[in-house]
């Protein structure tokens, strides 16, 4: 073993430990558990999220994006419920201990906790193949949380971002098509997703229903519309245009990314139309959305979306991302 190669203590104690800054912290890292206070009048909200590598992520990634990553995807999964994220617990299974790897990872990990005031609390570190999970835990108002069920017939259905951009970004990686400014920018948007967690608590009290996408747009949509008991339409049209993609690949290609690509970490939700005027006041500062379709009544089949083009219904087949999926 290296001279310099750290135990596992020292990993936790040289790269994990930080001074805490929150009061609601009253144990962190270092004891059996952490302790936390959680204010009485809210909730806790808690999300887990595993990146594998070779699964998650490709197996030359740069260590900085994958702390980062492994933090932003939990980040989403708080936003897209309205909550502020607070907390933070972070498992770690790795092959080896390289002291500019940790160091990496935790820079990416650490620069976006401290942008979003969340506190790595606890954890755990294990030698095994590259695993990285993350929980976070953060609160809530008790009135007015996001859920995925709460969409109404004839609700607008809204997407945050340009979807399909990571997935085209994880295509430049995989292909190598490296070089140009376009190629560079989607790669970010697969590598450095923005977890959208101000427009998330905007959203709040204002959306009937959210989720954020990780699967594909077109599959995650099915799951909020199901999970509401209606059915939706989904206008090709008004999808929003990706510069960035429209530069590389050829439109249709751009669709299929769009529809189908995971990775996106945008928010999808829905608004009842009343509320349009004051949501455009209020949210179009924090991000970019774009009304994309229609909730309708559930018929026969709940969940089930149907792609409109030039008013015109038409098939679409863009399966999500599923990781058990018969091949
Ligand atoms: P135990 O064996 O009692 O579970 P550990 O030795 O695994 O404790 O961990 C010691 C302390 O370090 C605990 O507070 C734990 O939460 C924290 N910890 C371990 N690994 C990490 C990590 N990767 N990031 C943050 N905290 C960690
Ligand atoms: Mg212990």
């Amino acid at each position: 073993m290296h001279a310099d190669t750290p135990g596992e203590f020292d990993i936790i104690a040289r790269y994990f430990t930080r001074h805490s800054a929150r009061r609601d912290v009253l144990l962190g890292v270092g004891d059996d558990a952490a302790l936390l206070q959680v204010p009485a009048d809210r909730r806790l909200v808690a999300a887990m999220d595993t990146l594998v590598e070779g699964v998650h992520f490709p197996a030359a990634t740069a260590a900085d994006h994958i702390g980062y990553r492994a933090l932003a995807v939990n980040l989403s999964d708080l936003a897209a419920m309205g909550a502020e994220p607070s907390w933070a617990l972070l498992s770690l299974s790795l092959p080896n201990a390289e002291p500019a790897w940790l160091q990496g990872f935790a820079d990416g990990f650490f620069g976006l906790a401290a942008r979003h005031g969340v506190e790595l609390v606890g954890g755990d570190t294990v030698r095994g193949p590259l695993v990285v999970t993350v929980q976070v835990l953060g609160v809530v108002e008790s009135n007015g949380i996001l859920k995925r069920s709460g969409a109404q017939p004839g609700d607008l259905v809204y997407v945050s971002g340009i979807p399909g951009e990571a997935a085209a970004g994880l295509n430049v990686i995989q292909t190598g098509k490296a070089g140009s400014d376009a190629a560079m920018q989607l790669r970010q948007r697969f590598e450095r997703p923005e977890p959208r967690v101000e427009l998330g608590r905007a959203l709040r009290t204002l959306a009937t229903a959210a989720m954020d996408v990780s699967d594909g747009l077109l599959t995650d949509l099915g799951k909020l519309c199901r999970a509401s008991g209606c059915e939706a339409t989904l206008n090709l049209d008004l999808l929003p245009a990706s510069l960035l993609m429209r530069t590389l690949y050829d439109a249709e290609a751009t669709e299929r990314f769009a529809l189908a690509g995971g990775d996106d970490y945008e928010l999808l939700f829905t608004l009842a139309p009343e509320r349009v005027a004051e949501f455009e006041h209020v949210v179009s500062p924090l991000a970019l959305c774009t009304c994309i379709g229609k909730i309708a009544r559930g018929g026969q089949a709940p969940g089930t979306v149907t792609c409109l083009r030039n008013g015109q219904t038409v098939a679409v087949n863009a399966p999500g991302f599923d990781h058990f999926a018969r091949q």
